[in-house]
């Protein structure tokens, strides 16, 4: 059929879905687990596909992880170039189709899925709003985007990503969790992000 999907693959290599609120039931019953999960936290930077531009996050969002450096979606079989939860994918790559951008348009004012909505256990709950509220991720992206080539990063702002990197070690000790799932309920390290910006910065994460 003219303009249907090809199942080539294309899209799924070139990103990972954002999960929205229809898809929590998926990752309630397992079909896509925590570790394979990441949150992109409010004030963070991302690609708005929809409008080919760098966003500073509004709300928090759920993606699925991609595949070390590239972007492309862990749930990608290369082998077979297909999905390999096809009957169970998120309801991003149900209504995606390339020839129909209008598709994704309408999807853009669906509900997305947030932290709360997965979680319930009022300890990891307590954990991620002290995580929002002492890594303030508004205030270290608006430092960084004020630094101008020359500027050294300030101290208090080492200290940040300091304290970041520690809490994670701390939360990893205190709870029973995967250290993989780390990402989705305290979202990429600020060291991580750091290097979205180019800045190295001689410090060892833990
Ligand atoms: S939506 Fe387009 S890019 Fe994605 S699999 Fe179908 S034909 Fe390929
Ligand atoms: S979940 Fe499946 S359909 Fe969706 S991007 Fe990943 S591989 Fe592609």
């Amino acid at each position: 059929m003219n303009g249907a999907c090809k199942r080539c693959g294309e899209c799924c290599r070139r990103s990972s879905p954002t999960l929205h609120l229809e898809d929590r039931a998926l990752v309630l019953r397992g079909v896509i687990p925590f570790r394979y999960l990441y949150t992109l936290r409010k004030g963070e930077k991302a690609f708005d596909n929809l409008n080919q531009t760098l966003v500073n996050l509004q709300e928090e969002l759920i993606k699925v992880k991609e595949k070390g450096d590239t972007r492309e979606c862990i749930f990608f079989d290369p082998l077979s170039s297909s999905c390999t939860i096809y009957e169970h994918r998120p309801l991003q790559c149900r209504v995606f189709l390339c020839s129909r951008p209008e598709h994704s348009k309408a999807l853009s004012k669906r509900k997305k899925l947030q932290r709360t909505d997965l979680v319930s256990n009022p300890e990891i709950l307590t954990i991620i709003d002290a995580h929002n509220q002492r890594v303030d991720m508004a205030y270290f992206i608006e430092t960084l985007e004020s630094l101008s080539n020359s500027d050294r990063i300030r101290d208090e702002t080492v200290e940040l990503i300091l304290y970041d990197l520690h809490f994670r070690e701390f939360i990893k000790e205190k709870l029973p969790l995967n250290p993989d799932e780390i990402q989705f309920y305290l979202g990429r390290s600020l060291y991580e992000i750091l290097k979205d910006f180019g800045i190295e910065l001689d410090i060892t994460p833990l």
